[in-house]
């Protein structure tokens, strides 16, 4: 502990992930130079942990963090395989690393004070909400974007699970087609409650984004993500022998009905997954 004043900002992010790197960035972009800013993280996101995939307009702000991008997408199931095309969408992924150093470069920029140090509790006067930290000093904060994880306000009626193991599949020869990306592959087994889908996505021929996914209530074991992936592999017709797993990504993203604040409190506004 601490008995030195809290820090004095006119925007405090709590969470410096996903969110926070984004909006970092943005604020970077748009020239913002006058704002004093902490970011309450206890870990400092850095290189590779995850992989987004989503839709979007070709011309985003993003462009140029992307790994790559698809005009046309593969939906199978075991009667039947569709190629759809997106355009004016298109399907795209970023990878975390190039936005965690986006946000690092913004962070310097803006001249943002980090706190290395989980935000334990938050309280809006109306005027300042003062939030105390894990290193004792605490922050004053004109406004709050809360993207910590946060349980919801009551519980839903369904509380499901989409949870996933991917591999990232570097081939000796070329075996994937990076032209399109295959979503919802349902011809992998299907549990007894839910539902699953591979799912391929290819930043070269040789080098591809290959997961298992279940929307379902339960998470499998270890053994069990990787036996479903080695299954859908083999039914993609890979060849073991000629693929390394070089890095291998788990995700748990809850799937619920039940209610998130997005603002909490007048100056207390959360983002990411914690808006739900
Ligand atoms: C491998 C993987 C792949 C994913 N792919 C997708 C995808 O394709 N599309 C999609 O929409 N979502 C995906 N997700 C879900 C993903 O979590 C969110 O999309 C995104 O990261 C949410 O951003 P966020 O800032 O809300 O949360 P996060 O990025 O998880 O950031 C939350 C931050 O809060 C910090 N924190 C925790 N406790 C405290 C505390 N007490 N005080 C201060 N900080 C704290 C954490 O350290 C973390 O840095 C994926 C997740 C994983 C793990």
């Amino acid at each position: 502990m601490t008995d030195s004043a809290p820090l004095d900002v006119d925007l405090a992010l709590l969470g410096g992930g996903g969110a926070a790197s984004l909006l970092l960035a943005a604020l970077d972009r748009h020239g913002v130079r006058d704002l004093r800013i902490a970011i309450v993280d206890p870990v400092r996101r850095r290189g590779q942990d995850r992989t987004w995939a989503f839709w979007g307009h070709p011309d985003s702000d993003l462009d140029p963090l992307l790994s790559a991008s698809w005009q046309q997408v593969e939906v199978a199931t075991a009667a039947r395989r569709r190629v759809l095309d997106l355009t004016p969408l298109r399907y795209a992924m970023l990878r975390s690393g190039p936005v965690y150093d986006r946000a690092a470069d913004a962070e310097r920029r803006l001249h943002a004070t980090r706190i290395v140090a989980p935000a334990e509790t938050v309280r809006d006067d109306g005027d300042r909400v003062l939030v105390g930290t894990g290193d004792g000093r605490g922050v004053r904060a004109g406004w709050v974007l809360d993207s910590r994880p946060r349980p919801p306000a009551r519980a839903g009626r369904t509380t499901w699970l989409q949870h996933f193991r991917g591999w990232w599949l570097e081939a000796d020869r070329p075996v994937f087609d990076p032209t399109r990306a295959v979503l919802m592959d349902f011809r992998t087994p299907q549990p007894p409650r839910g539902v699953s889908f591979g799912y391929v996505l290819p930043v070269s021929d040789r080098y591809a984004l290959v997961e298992y996914t279940e929307f379902s209530p339960d998470l499998l074991t270890d053994a069990g993500y990787d036996a479903a992936l080695a299954g859908y592999r083999d039914l993609l017709g890979l060849d073991p022998t000629g693929l390394r797993v070089r890095e291998v990504e788990n995700g748990v993203i809850p799937m619920t009905d039940a209610p998130f604040p997005a603002r909490p409190t007048p100056r207390v506004v959360r983002r990411g997954t914690a808006a739900g």
